[in-house]
């Protein structure tokens, strides 16, 4: 049966039945937070590209991870910077970097999931996330450092790495690593399908870590291409990755819909900076209202298949209610 014996407005009548009816919400707890920390600085440090976010000195966690908590975040993604950049990275697994510091002020404290993102690019001299130079990035390389800079964070309280320099071997390279280590109850969140993309340049400003020569397409994917997000998705679920990103969310909800069909394993997205810029820009010129589109915007990743969603937008949304 169609019109008019069928009309959809029946049940959209009442704000109460359409909240019955509400397919997906967004809990704070699928929300994770990036925090930038930076060991060279006393007080925090406005990052202009990215209102509302700050680098942190690591004594500055345990207080963001106390209002996180409260607004019952589901968790916190931990980037770090060193006192000094050096051509192999080597700050990126000393255990008194900033995330490693930051970390063990706050293990056993919360109820929050720590992940530690685990990357070379704010680390090396030449800003790319591996050991090299330009277009000469060496895999396999890259990843033993990338190994031991897991091994650092899951030891000093991560409860999940996250490895995003794109580098071939890098889940199956971290989850031998850390066995070997001892460290079989770490997970390894998997930015596994991680697209080259203009999306990241605010997040460039906050990490300091843009590529001093040439640019990440040589590693990082290509944003057209479909079949190959997929096979990288594979490929990252039997090297034994626990959970599979797609990077950045807006462009590309396809991706994401459609790894929710073809895997079983819990999916996260990460509403990358640009994203978040962009948002900021056009509420600060009064052209679109902030509590409407940012609900809406989470949402969207939900319905496309998200379990967990890295966003900025994380700790004002739960602690304004715009979520519902
Ligand atoms: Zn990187």
């Amino acid at each position: 049966m169609g019109f008019p014996g069928v009309r959809m407005r029946r049940l959209r009548r009442t704000p109460w039945l359409r909240e019955t009816l509400r397919e997906t919400r967004v809990s704070p707890r699928r929300l994770f937070l990036p925090v930038f920390l930076d060991p060279t600085i006393p007080t925090p440090a406005p990052i202009s590209s990215l209102p509302g976010h700050s680098r942190y000195p690591p004594s500055a966690l345990p207080e963001i991870a106390r209002r996180a908590e409260k607004a019952e975040l589901g968790g916190l993604l931990l980037f770090g910077r060193p006192r000094e950049k050096t051509r192999e990275g080597e700050g990126a697994w000393d255990p008194e970097g900033a995330v490693p510091q930051a970390l063990r002020m706050l293990v056993g404290k919360h109820s929050l999931t720590l992940v530690a993102d685990v990357c070379l690019c704010a680390y090396t001299l030449s800003g790319h996330c591996g050991i090299g130079e330009g277009a000469r990035i060496d895999n396999d390389a890259t990843l033993r450092a990338l190994a031991s800079t897991a091994v650092a964070y899951a030891k000093a309280g991560a409860d999940w790495v996250a490895p995003s320099a794109m580098a071939d071997g890098q889940v199956g390279a971290l989850r031998r690593a850390l066995d070997g280590e001892g460290l079989e109850d770490t997970a390894i969140l998997a930015y596994a399908l991680k697209s080259a993309s203009a999306f990241y340049e605010p997040f460039r400003e906050a990490e300091d870590s843009a590529p001093q020569t040439g640019d990440r397409k040589h590693y990082q994917m290509d944003y057209s291409n479909r079949r190959e997000g997929l096979r990288e998705m594979e490929l990252d679920a039997a090297e034994g990755a626990d959970v599979l990103m797609v990077k950045p969310g807006l462009t590309q909800l396809d991706l994401l819909a459609r790894a929710r069909e073809e895997f079983h394993h819990p999916l996260a997205v990460y509403n990358v900076s640009g994203e978040y810029a962009m948002v900021k820009a056009a509420v600060q010129k009064g052209w679109i209202t902030e509590d409407r589109i940012v609900p809406e915007i989470l949402t969207a990743f939900r319905r496309a298949g998200a379990d967990l969603i890295v966003t900025y937008h994380a700790l004002e949304a739960a602690e304004s209610g715009w979520l519902g």
